[in-house]
């Protein structure tokens, strides 16, 4: 690495409550050079919020790769930048990885400034098992491709956690219980740190009722966390009794038996009966 080169500095900010903007990260936004944000507007706020006026560049998907070649430039340069995206930490559902692949590929120091994520802060409220967990992003935003999406992730035994927006939550968890039946435990956490902050939990079928029962609960930003298949015997049956039943209206009954047996991890003879 040259000595004269800048640091890229990844920095968290706030998913809804400013009061989560940490001091460290407060600090390295007035010491840069430059901020690059994925809104610029939106980051204009913020900073503003925190009398912090620096130069912003944006970067966001559709500038990405170009942006990444001049940025290294001017960090092998020696100017030191920033990377926010609009809320939480970067690259994660957001913009920035291919930034930082090129930073690193050019032997540049890219340091963190951890602080908010949406799905940390989920998974903590959440009270699922929270040892190992898989993140999963956003869904597909069309039904077909939504369920075949999460048949494949129907055995999963790690607790799952996916983003949400408010026009598709209602479909979304009327496709998770579809796929992975009404008896699963989830939690769904709503405007984290915001004002209208709710952690409901229950069964795929208890949070899908309650979604549609109440126009509040459609509104604003979600994640959803979703408890792995079981890994007794009984409810790797029941998880493939599930799969073989939906595969097969699509495929001939054998094949349908072999994918719902590699996927659930049940015996192939044992799903046949239910
Ligand atoms: N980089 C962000 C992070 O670290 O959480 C995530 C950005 S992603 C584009 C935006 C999604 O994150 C939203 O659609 C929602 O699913 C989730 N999200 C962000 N803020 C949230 C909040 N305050 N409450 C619940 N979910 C939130």
């Amino acid at each position: 690495m040259q000595t004269s080169a800048g640091t890229l500095h990844v920095v968290a900010t706030p998913i809804g409550n400013l009061a989560d903007m940490s001091p460290r990260a407060l600090d390295t936004l007035r010491a840069v050079d430059a901020i690059c944000a994925e809104d610029t507007r939106h980051t204009r706020h913020l900073l503003a919020h925190f009398g912090i006026e620096r130069p912003l560049l944006a970067v966001h998907e559709h500038n990405e790769d170009e942006q990444a070649t001049r940025l290294v430039a001017r960090l092998l340069a020696g100017d030191s930048l920033a990377l926010v995206s609009d809320a939480g930490t970067p690259l994660v559902s957001d913009p920035g990885y291919r930034l930082v692949r090129a930073a690193r590929a050019a032997g540049i120091r890219v340091s963190p400034v951890p602080g908010p994520s949406a799905l940390v802060a989920a998974l903590s409220a959440a009270g699922l098992p929270s040892d190992r967990f898989v993140f999963e992003g956003f869904l597909p935003a069309k039904t077909g491709a939504r369920r075949e999406h999460l048949a494949q992730l129907a055995g999963e035994p790690r607790t799952l956690i996916f983003y949400e927006s408010s026009h598709r939550i209602v479909e979304s968890l009327a496709d998770l219980r579809a796929v992975f039946g009404d008896a699963r435990r989830a939690v769904l956490a709503r405007e984290l740190t915001k004002l209208f902050e709710t952690v409901l939990d229950g069964s795929l079928a208890d949070l899908h009722a309650a979604v549609e029962a109440d126009a509040n609960q459609r509104k604003g930003e979600f994640v959803l966390v979703v408890e792995g298949v079981g890994e007794d015997a009984d409810a790797r049956v029941a998880q493939g009794r599930l799969l073989y039943a939906k595969l097969a209206a699509h495929l001939p009954p054998s094949t349908a038996a072999k994918v719902a047996a590699d996927i659930s991890g049940a015996p192939r003879k044992s799903l046949y009966g239910g």
